[in-house]
């Protein structure tokens, strides 16, 4: 039949999953042994490609039965202080490929905390309990920050009486991160505080901040979006709930064996995109496949 497929111009890759991937690839180049601390880039397909250039992926637990010269790539999301200690202890090489974007999150949740802490002040992170970026967000301040995931998370918080500094983890929704911050003022104020007590800052990423609006507009402007992502990419999840208000007929997938006959219909415009860790590659990939499709 032969659809019309065009790709989002403006999905995948992030500049720090960019950069994390180009650190790792020149190490490799190298012949080092790489290891990576977790998955480098939520997306099987790009874990593989690099697999096969030799990259290692490997868990904390790992660490102490490293070779000793072995090289530790620490990923775009960051790491707890605790982590770099345990690369030294263990001698092992540290490559570090943080995301600028995220190690300056790191600083400024630091920063605050030293700010409010002599007043009783509380750190308050809008994120998902226990992915890595959060992890080793919250490490800056020893764990002393509270977590909540949505607005309903608020209504369990205790507040100590002092300042209030509310973070969000770099890849969330922008405008659920209005709304619980909407929500957190409303809830200062009712349980008889100052709401002048809460600072929200503003520390969504702005690649991901932008991505909402223009993948509402792609997805709104095609007949059938294939959203593609890993199954582990948080980004992807939060992206793909964008498209799917935009065009109900979006469908998320993990690679070309991913797509349906079922879903076309006869004129379908298709639009092809994806999350900051979907490889243009990939994308491409999905959109031959369409096209090639009977
Ligand atoms: S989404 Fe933004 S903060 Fe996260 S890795 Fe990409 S560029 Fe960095």
């Amino acid at each position: 039949m032969g659809y019309h497929v065009e790709i989002d111009k403006k999905s995948g890759f992030c500049s720090g999953v960019i950069q994390a991937i180009r650190c790792a690839e020149k190490a490799l180049e190298g012949n080092k042994k790489v290891y990576s601390l977790g998955a480098i880039v939520h997306n099987n397909e790009e874990l593989r490609r690099l697999q096969e250039k030799g990259l290692n992926i490997i868990r904390h637990t790992d660490l102490p039965t490293l070779p000793k010269d072995a090289t530790v790539l620490v990923r775009a999301h960051g790491e707890p202080p605790s982590t770099y200690a345990q690369i030294e202890q263990h001698g092992l090489h540290l490559l570090e490929c943080t995301c600028p974007v995220v190690l300056k999150l790191q600083k400024k949740i630091k920063q605050e905390h030293t700010r409010i802490k002599p007043h009783n002040g509380q750190i308050i992170l809008f994120g998902k309990k226990g992915h890595a970026e959060v992890v080793g967000l919250i490490g800056q301040v020893g764990g002393d920050a509270l977590v909540i995931e949505n607005e309903t998370d608020v209504n369990s918080l205790v507040f100590t009486g002092g300042p209030v500094s509310l973070f969000s983890q770099t890849t969330k929704n922008p405008e659920h991160y209005k709304a619980t911050a909407h929500q957190l003022r409303k809830t200062i104020t009712s349980r008889g505080l100052d709401p002048s007590l809460l600072t929200v800052f503003n520390t969504i990423c702005a690649q991901v901040d932008n991505r909402h609006e223009e993948l509402a507009h792609f997805a709104r402007n095609r007949s059938l979006i294939l959203f593609v992502a890993g199954k582990e990419s948080s980004n992807g999840k939060v992206l793909f709930q964008t498209c799917k208000s935009a065009n109900p007929r979006s469908y998320a997938i993990e690679n070309p064996e991913g797509i349906s006959q079922k879903w076309f219909r006869s004129g379908d415009t298709v639009g092809v995109c994806g999350a900051t860790s979907t490889p243009l590659w990939l994308m491409e990939q999905v959109a031959e496949t369409v096209r090639n499709m009977p």
